[in-house]
């Protein structure tokens, strides 16, 4: 056995601590990271600090820009309040009232994340679950709502700074059995978070094993998780890092297919040999790892890096799975790569890599009506236009069918985008709308269900 590693993290309060932090920043770029690490979540580790990223290259350095807050983050003005702030040393009260003006600012709940996909059993509000696409259901563990470091881009930072509250009124572990039972079209258990591979396994099997033993409908079990990348010694080194690889097993042997969904965002958090040895554990018991990442201004918005990325993912045995558009919250503004570009991004690294990485669907957006991949820039009729198809949909049958809008080079998300052909709206919309404001009865239907 290797020797254990230690978790260490270091916040907003005790970054300065961090040796390198005094080595190769100057004093500007250490207010900035304390101005912006005050409105925005800020968690770093040792690992990510010591192994992941390239000091040399810092600021540039893209892992860097992953996980320390960028003054460009927030617009000037709200910077420079911030920051003022700070520096006269403003009371305690009347600070935590500025700040939370600025999350405000920063539209911390986007498109329709809180009104529609929360659904009920016996009354219950389930805001642990999300039960968006027929087949899969998303589900929330009360413990892991957090991560073992933050990323810069987070679209769930409103729950990391604490204006979103995710908490059950009963016990979660039996409300999302009773969830499962009555819905056997759900297949396939999506554990996501913050990052469930913080929880303990102990915790972890409290919700795993019941659906192995109560629901056979459920198939697939998947865990959506940065712990590959933040902090690998999960599977290997840590206490219980031979129960959870055990855990793993279990659900194998119980003829269900493990899902691993690891996010990477660049190449540079492939190169370590604590991340080989945690992706051979996991792979050791039958589990398959599937991976994903946004494309992000700054970080990862080139063909190159997007190349290499799946090259060596196929290399080290995963399977490259989505890219995905940035979402349009928080600091978008500063990461978002607008859709054409994304695709032509895209295209440049599909064309680098052979077959078996072309397992990969992207760029693709979660936007309310469905996940929407941009299929590219063609012209048809003499109009330029840019293709699209949802990869998931809020009604499955709009599935894979490709539909046109005007060509915007400057559009970064589906409401940006407007019909080709002189058309009024998408295919889509008529029913979209239909299905959005008939929610209340539906979720009535659900409760008669359970009566
Ligand atoms: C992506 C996603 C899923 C899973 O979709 P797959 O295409 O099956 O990977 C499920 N629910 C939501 C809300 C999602 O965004
Ligand atoms: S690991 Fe995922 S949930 Fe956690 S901060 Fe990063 S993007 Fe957000």
């Amino acid at each position: 056995m290797q020797q254990t590693e230690r978790l260490k993290t270091f916040g907003v309060n005790n970054f300065k601590k961090i040796p390198q932090v005094s080595e190769f920043l100057s004093e500007e770029q250490i207010e900035a990271i304390e101005v912006v690490g005050n409105v925005l979540p800020f968690k770093i580790n040792t690992y990510v600090i010591n192994e992941l990223i390239e000091w040399e290259n810092v600021p540039n350095d893209p892992i860097y820009v992953l996980t320390f807050p960028q003054k460009e983050m927030l617009s000037t003005e709200h910077f420079n309040s911030v920051r003022d702030a700070i520096r006269n040393e403003m009371p305690r009260a009347e600070f935590k009232e500025l700040v939370n003006e600025v999350r405000m600012d920063l539209n911390p709940h986007p498109a329709g994340q809180m009104e529609y996909n929360v659904p009920m059993i016996e009354d219950v509000k389930l805001t642990g679950i999300q039960h968006k696409y027929r087949e899969t259901m998303l589900f929330f563990p009360n413990q892991g709502q957090t991560c073992h470091a933050y990323c810069t881009f987070c679209f769930r930072w409103p729950q990391f700074v604490g204006i979103d509250e995710l908490r059950f009124a009963m016990k979660e572990s039996e409300l999302m059995i009773k969830y499962l039972k009555a819905h056997p079209e759900i297949t396939d258990v999506l554990f996501t978070g913050g990052d469930p591979m913080i929880m303990k396994t102990k915790a972890l099997e409290k919700y795993i094993l019941p659906i192995l033993e109560e629901v056979p409908t459920v198939k697939t079990i998947r865990f959506g998780s940065k712990a590959l990348s933040y902090w690998p010694y999960r599977f290997t080194t840590d206490r219980d890092a031979g129960e959870l690889i055990d855990l793993f097993k279990q659900i194998v042997d119980s003829g269900r297919h493990v899902a691993f969904m690891a996010h990477f965002n660049h190449p540079q958090e492939l190169k370590t040999e604590a991340l080989r040895d945690a992706v051979a554990a996991i792979r050791s018991t039958g589990a398959q790892i599937r991976t994903q990442s946004p494309i992000m201004r700054n970080i990862n918005d080139s063909s190159e890096a997007w190349a290499s990325m799946w090259q060596q993912q196929v290399q080290l045995g995963m399977i490259p799975y989505y890219m995905f558009l940035a979402r349009d919250t928080g600091a978008q503004d500063y990461f978002a790569v607008p859709l054409v570009k994304a695709w032509n991004i895209f295209k440049g690294a599909y064309e680098k890599v052979s077959g078996v990485a072309r397992t990969v669907r992207g760029p693709s957006m979660s936007a309310e009506p469905g996940k929407v991949q941009v299929l590219g820039v063609t012209e048809i009729n003499g109009e330029e236009v840019l293709g699209l198809r949802f990869i998931q949909g809020r009604d499955p049958k709009w599935v894979h069918k490709p539909f046109f809008a005007k060509l915007d080079e400057s559009a970064v998300w589906l409401d940006d985008l407007e019909p080709a052909f002189g058309a009024d709206e998408f295919f889509f919309e008529q029913r979209y709308k239909e299905l959005t404001s008939t929610k209340v009865e539906a979720v009535v239907e659900e409760e008669e269900i359970m009566a």
